[in-house]
């Protein structure tokens, strides 16, 4: 039986980046990938998660590993052939780390019963693929589960978290007591932030990476007002203005394409270029907050300005590890046709084309490039990376005050932070910086910097190789203080 699909990885090469880093710190990141090449020789690096498409972890891992192939080392990628009963259960541990319950069943037997039957037969499908010099990255807790299996193969494994809650609550301790016993198996254990680290981990194998962006992807990459306005009027989500170009954006191969998909979109009235808008981007889950996202727009920003919101997510068949993703699109759909009409129809409901990755990243980079404001109003967020993607290209953003967010936005300086459940702030930090173009503009120019100063793809390439290093080298996984 399968128990992992293959997902091509085209290497990408380094040297793009001497450009943003300037020679000196480039020459550093060479140093380290010509390190790690050599002493990766001969070895795979194995990456098993449970996604290709949508959601943080696909996206960071399409651009790494990429990079990580341009640097010579052998990397692949799987990803996990779940199924329904599983991704109920791994959703499940998802929410249950982010101190929220879910759809409310138990962490029991039951379920682990569902998750050891998965994750085993997916570590015995690999087994005899994976030699025992090879280094193993298992990401978050879909494949935790898989250690124990692996641990006998004599490979190095390190196991990613990518989520996390700021102030742990009985509901996350029941995660981690479903899933320490395997991840304490693991030879390194990597989270985003000081705060996720789990209790009673080993400090030695403890270490800390935050997520970063992949600048010249599909996703980031520079587009012209021009571009921007012509990509958004192909994908349906706002009138052909007759001056538009072609809606062409350079895939991540430096190839040309093309927007021709059209967006799912629930609105009464379509958006013109002249309009403002507050848009934000993220897949359909409740810790996202699409009714605090709306309500507090309709509540506190409508009143005060003509701003339109729109809210964007993926195409709801797409994702196939989010069961919920179905289900939270429909109440916001519903929310919105409950909205007054001269409410309604400021507020565009959006689901993006997932056929073509790359076509859905050009659309999401014209509609944070487009907005006046990017709002990421989460109830609970692991890092982040719609924020960081929208700082980049130098918004004015509005976020909770949560999670690896506060890593990323200078409150007042490089964006504005927000209670996550206050409605009042999140609509009055909209209003204001609509208001005022100048401050927008000058917080915009901040958080680009403070995204190349702290987030690209380099600076966590450079942390994961010398992290192999260490471990390759017999040494603790942590870094030396
Ligand atoms: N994203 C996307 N298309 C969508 C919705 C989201 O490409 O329709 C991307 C978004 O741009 C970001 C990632 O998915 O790169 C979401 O990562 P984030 O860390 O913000 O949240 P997560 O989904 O991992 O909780």
């Amino acid at each position: 039986m399968v128990a992992t699909t293959p997902v091509p990885i085209a290497p990408l090469p380094l040297q793009r980046f001497e450009s943003v880093l300037g020679p000196e710190a480039y020459r550093c990141v060479r140093e380290e990938a010509e390190r790690v090449r050599d002493v990766c020789a001969g070895r795979i690096l194995w990456n098993i998660n449970s996604t290709a498409r949508g959601g943080g972890v696909a996206e960071m891992l399409q651009s790494l590993l990429a990079y990580g192939r341009g640097c010579g080392v052998d990397v692949r990628w799987e990803v996990m052939v779940g199924d329904e009963s599983f991704f109920a259960v791994t959703k499940r541990l998802h929410n249950h780390l982010h101190g929220s319950p879910g759809d409310g069943l138990p962490l029991d037997h039951a379920a682990r019963e569902i998750y050891e039957a998965m994750t085993r037969r997916t570590a015995e499908g690999l087994a005899d693929r994976i030699s025992p010099g090879d280094i193993v990255l298992l990401h978050d807790p879909q494949t935790a589960g898989m250690i124990p299996v692996l641990r006998e193969l004599g490979g190095f494994l390190i196991w990613r978290c990518h989520v996390g809650i700021d102030t742990p609550n009985r509901i996350t301790q029941q995660a981690w007591r479903f899933l320490r016993g395997y991840v304490a198996q693991a030879d390194a254990y990597v989270f985003s932030r000081r705060q996720y680290v789990w209790e009673s981990l080993d400090p030695d194998r403890t270490v800390l990476i935050a997520p970063s962006i992949d600048v010249f992807s599909a996703k980031n990459e520079a587009l012209t007002e021009v571009q921007t306005h012509a990509i958004l009027a192909a994908a349906g989500l706002q009138e052909d203005d007759l001056d538009a170009g072609a809606a062409v954006f350079t895939r991540i191969d430096g190839s040309p394409a093309r927007v021709e998909r059209r967006a799912e979109v629930e609105e009464d009235r379509r958006l013109r270029p002249d309009h403002q808008l507050v848009v934000q981007v993220s897949r359909w889950d409740r810790l996202k907050d699409p009714a605090g996202v709306i309500d507090g727009f309709v509540q506190h920003v409508v009143p005060h300005c003509d701003a339109h919101l729109l809210y964007a997510g993926p195409a709801v068949s797409a994702v196939a590890d989010d069961p919920e993703g179905r289900a939270v699109l429909a109440e916001a759909r519903t929310r919105r046709a409950a909205l007054t009409a001269a409410a309604r129809e400021r507020v565009h409901l959006v689901a993006l084309p997932m056929a073509d990755l790359e076509e859905n990243a050009a659309i999401v980079n014209a509609l944070q490039r487009r907005a006046d404001v990017v709002v990421q109003k989460s109830l609970a967020e692991g890092f982040g990376l719609t924020v960081a993607e929208a700082m980049w290209k130098r918004r004015a953003v509005v976020a909770s005050r949560i999670g690896g967010i506060q890593d990323q936005i200078d409150d007042g300086r490089s964006g504005l932070l927000v209670g996550p459940g206050d409605l009042r702030a999140y609509g009055q930090a909209v209003v204001a910086l609509l208001g005022d173009p100048a401050r927008a503009t000058e917080m915009g120019r901040r958080a680009a910097r403070r995204v190349a100063e702290r987030f690209l793809g380099t600076r966590s390439l450079t942390q994961y190789f010398r992290l192999f290093g260490r471990l390759l080298d017999g040494r603790p996984a942590a870094e030396p203080s």
